[in-house]
């Protein structure tokens, strides 16, 4: 079961914020989601990336536009999720499961196009985030309204899910009670986050989310400290994510992040960086 990835957008930010000793030029940053088919339950995405109804659509708070504009990601038309379902002869209605890593705008903001999708998501995340103030909420990018009317009925919470060791990573939830793909939490980014595990790849593959944005920051030396201090939920738990992401990855394992601005072998639909 390989999974691919396609990239919603593209973001700007400065070096500097993201990477350790980086400069103060722009790197252009990916905006991706994923898609496999399991075996038994039929095609899964993992999050949504950003879409028109994140960042155009009418009727949004003027909290959401003032994200959008703030941080003007690029979309990438030719990879939004309707067409990049196309290539393999399928439609947003038969999409049969969501695997949500966080609430952040940049994951959820499709969810509403897929009506049959079960949303398997971090039970302890959702909960939190009802009950944080909206401008918690809005602080940490997380906007309820991107999520869809019948959120709660739909949700199925990764914590009823068994859970057993990987090699060299957290205790994870065994999303599919076969063991191929586990929810390893990531705490520190956001309240819930977690990453997605294959373990049948010949190489495991981990991707691990939001956990840095760029590879290259996993290792300690070059993690970058004032910005993820500034918006990260939890930033010592973050240290410790990225610490076991980083051995998992020195140890042989293939790691991907949504952000990473280089092409891998799991990327299908890029879009031309603007
Ligand atoms: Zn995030």
């Amino acid at each position: 079961m390989k999974p691919v990835f396609a990239n919603s957008a593209w973001v700007k930010a400065p070096e500097k914020l993201i990477l350790r000793g980086g400069r103060w030029k722009q790197r252009y940053l990916r905006v991706r989601y994923g898609f496999f088919i399991h075996p038994k339950v039929g095609p899964i995405l993992i999050d949504t990336g950003y879409t028109s109804h994140g960042l155009s659509a009418p009727g949004r708070s003027a909290w959401l536009r003032a994200y959008g504009h703030l941080l003007s990601p690029k979309l990438n038309l030719g990879a939004q999720p309707a067409s990049f379902l196309k290539r393999f002869g399928l439609a947003p209605k038969d999409i049969k499961g969501i695997i949500i890593t966080h609430f952040h705008a940049d994951h959820v903001s499709g969810l509403a196009g897929f009506p049959n999708a079960r949303l398997i998501a971090s039970g302890v995340g959702y909960s939190n985030l009802q009950k944080n103030s909206s401008l918690k909420n809005i602080r940490h990018g997380i906007f309820p309204e991107l999520l869809p009317f019948n959120f709660s009925a739909r949700l199925e919470p990764i914590e009823d899910h068994s859970r057993a060791a990987v090699r060299q990573l957290p205790d994870s939830y065994d999303i599919f009670k076969d063991g191929s793909v586990m929810a390893v939490p990531l705490p520190g980014h956001a309240q819930g986050h977690f990453g997605v595990l294959f373990t049948q790849n010949k190489t495991p593959l981990l991707y691990a989310t939001d956990t840095q944005w760029l590879i290259d920051a996993l290792q300690p030396s070059a993690r970058p400290q004032l910005f993820p201090k500034l918006i990260s939920e939890d930033y010592g738990a973050l240290c410790q994510s990225a610490d076991q992401v980083a051995a998992f990855h020195n140890s042989g394992g293939a790691v991907m992040l949504c952000h990473d601005d280089s092409s891998t072998q799991f990327d299908v639909e890029e879009g031309a960086q603007p």
